[in-house]
């Protein structure tokens, strides 16, 4: 078996959040390979454990990727106050006589966006995983961060099919007993209700569990409906602009202006009867970083979900998007509009929780748990 191979017979996904097959993403030629370690949901932090502990194997999939596909750039793109992880990768590189270099990236949301690192792009476990199937070893165990109100913030090693609630657990419980949680980072991850969790399971795809109070920001926004948020769409959006000014996909020169999907909303009715306007077919180019609503908006509405809408919509009618230009030209006032990690993290009502250090690790072994 070649590399490639290799990888898709040991069931090797993106850990990034999409679970895209990795295999899927390793044929043509490229210029770059980038490990993502940017980490680019505030809260989360089992990639930077990966990289302060997992540094040569990282490096050595790098390696082996880039000699199978002759890559000639291989860049492992950080944060710029990973220190010790830019280190760790450095240092692990210098010892194996490695290409791999460090590039390191200003702390801002979300800075982890494939289409702000303009390449081939696979998220630092996801390599990790690349390292353990060139050795045999079938991708069945996940790394992801509990955090939140637990009583120790941790980051796990768990069997894909391990309950959330036993994650939970193994992080010290949660300390408080009215909780939600959510699945993934504080801006992308879904929220779960309380039956849902009684039986939720860790997939190749968790990356985080976010144990968050009950009557918290995350809690009043998965209890709006479709009918209220289009309701509001229509009855107070003032058409300030700030979610196009802001939103990073608009800001790389995408012609995406959620703010002119907000005044179809508020002219119109149902999305569904609109999908032949260009404007709401934009809505396929957002890449539900909630920028937008969580940061951007004023007055507490929800673009982001009104794209998560149309963009179901445009699925289940087969409407796929036409890119109608082949390059794009980023805003020269990109630069000053990124959203600091920080203050993203405390609109979403999370910025205490985004100093916990989860610096405790778990490696969880069901068999000997019995
Ligand atoms: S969620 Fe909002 S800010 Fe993010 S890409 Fe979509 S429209 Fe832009
Ligand atoms: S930021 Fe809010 S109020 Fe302003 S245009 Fe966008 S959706 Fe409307």
């Amino acid at each position: 078996m070649n590399l490639v191979e290799k990888i898709e017979a040991a069931g090797v996904v993106g850990c990034g959040g999409a679970g895209f097959p990795t295999h899927r993403k390793l044929s043509g030629s490229f210029e770059y390979l980038i490990a993502n370690g940017a980490e680019c949901e505030p809260l989360l932090r089992h990639d930077r454990w990966l990289m302060r502990n997992k540094a040569s194997e990282i490096v050595q999939a790098m390696d082996a990727i880039g000699a199978e596909l002759n890559i000639p750039n291989l860049v492992v793109a950080l944060k710029d106050h990973y220190h010790a992880e830019a280190e760790a990768i450095e240092a692990a590189a210098a010892k194996l006589g490695s290409k791999v270099r460090v590039h390191r990236m200003e702390s801002f949301y979300p800075a982890g966006d494939e289409q702000t690192m303009v390449a081939v792009v696979d998220n630092v476990a996801t390599l990790f995983a690349v390292y353990e199937a060139l050795q045999g070893i079938p991708f069945t165990k996940k790394y992801l961060t509990v955090t939140g109100e637990v009583n120790t913030p941790s980051v796990l090693h768990v069997p894909v099919g391990t309950p959330l609630l036993k994650c939970i657990e193994l992080a010290g419980g949660a300390k408080i007993a009215d909780y939600m949680v959510v699945t993934g980072g504080p801006m992308m991850g879904k929220p779960m209700s309380a039956e849902e969790l009684q039986t939720a399971t860790v997939t190749k795809t968790t990356g985080g569990i976010l144990v968050l109070p009950a009557d918290g920001y995350h809690a009043k926004a998965s209890q709006l409906n479709v009918k209220r948020m289009l309701n509001r769409a229509k009855s107070a959006c003032i058409q300030c602009t700030s979610c196009s000014q802001l939103c990073p996909r608009h800001m790389l020169g995408h012609p995406l202006q959620p703010h002119m999907i907000m005044r179809k909303m508020a002219m119109g009715g149902d999305p569904k009867e609109m999908l032949d306007d260009p404007i709401i077919r934009s809505a396929a180019l957002c890449c539900e970083c909630g920028i937008c609503e969580v940061y951007a908006c004023p007055m507490g509405l929800n673009p982001r979900k009104i794209n998560s809408l149309i963009k179901q919509d445009l699925r289940e009618a087969g409407i796929r998007y036409e890119r109608q230009q082949t390059s794009w030209k980023a805003n020269p006032e990109r630069e000053v509009r990124k959203a600091p990690t920080d203050k993203v993290a405390a609109r979403a009502g999370v910025y205490r929780y985004n100093k916990l250090e989860c610096s405790n690790f778990v490696e969880y072994d069901p068999q000997a748990d019995r």
